[in-house]
């Protein structure tokens, strides 16, 4: 009996960047197997054209490739503007590894040999809050703290008429903090609520999204708005009087 299909929506896209044959076909049968349209990209120039080029719902990407690291290869599609979920794909667990790369954008990491069930789940994870409105968002959908606005249902933020380009887990983050503007949030509040769950990772993990989030904002006067980190407590969005 052929397994149920998630509950289809659109179906989702995702890249995936790896070099190694044997795992690019296992990791494809539990893609295909869950609905999901799959595009390979077996080098990491390659899979940066793809990333910009066919407009996936998430990137899994290899930490290891033949011709540049995994690393680069999300800090240059960052650069250029991708800004679904990406997870890395690493054959390394150590915390300083999966700081590095979240601080050149990635959103998640999972180490191999992984689990396929595991797999599977941190994907419709991560595609489904793609999908949401943080759960802490306001009917009217729109928040506004300073001069900084933020549709939680187109999930664009302006500052002026100008968007501001946010990756997914940096419009999470600071759409939770507008929700809660003047609060203080900690980080296992944030982790919980923008990751969906409290995976084994270090709190810290959520400093460098913060620190992307603080400069984009930091970087426009008419923003208004103080993102601060709150010495062992956590972070908080106050408007500027
Ligand atoms: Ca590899």
């Amino acid at each position: 009996m052929p397994e149920a299909q998630p509950a289809a929506q659109a179906r989702k896209r995702v890249l995936l960047i790896e070099d190694e044959p044997a795992i690019r076909t296992v990791v494809i049968e539990i893609l295909r197997r869950e609905g999901y349209e799959v595009i390979e990209s077996a080098s990491g120039q390659q899979g940066i054209r793809a990333a910009v080029s066919r407009e996936p719902d998430l990137v899994l990407l290899d930490w290891v490739l033949p011709d540049i690291s995994g690393l680069d290869v999300c800090r240059e599609i960052r650069r250029q503007g991708v800004l679904c979920p990406v997870i890395m794909l690493t054959g390394r667990s150590s915390k300083v590894d999966m700081v590095v790369g979240l601080e050149v954008g990635a959103d998640d990491y999972i180490t191999k040999p992984f689990d396929a069930r595991e797999l599977a789940a941190r994907l419709r994870a991560h595609l489904r809050r793609a999908d949401q409105s943080p759960s802490a968002s306001r009917r009217e959908g729109l928040l506004v703290v300073g001069g900084v606005q933020v549709d939680t249902e187109s999930r664009r933020v302006r500052v002026s008429d100008e968007e501001i380009p946010l990756t997914m887990t940096e419009f999470n983050l600071l759409a939770l903090l507008a929700a809660n503007a003047g609060r203080v949030l900690t980080r296992a509040q944030l982790l919980e609520k923008v990751w969906g769950y409290l995976a084994d990772v270090d709190y810290h993990s959520v400093d460098p999204h913060m620190q992307r989030l603080r400069r984009k904002l930091n970087s426009r006067d008419a923003a208004g708005v103080a993102l601060e980190a709150v010495p062992g407590l956590g972070y908080r969005l106050t408007p500027l009087s």
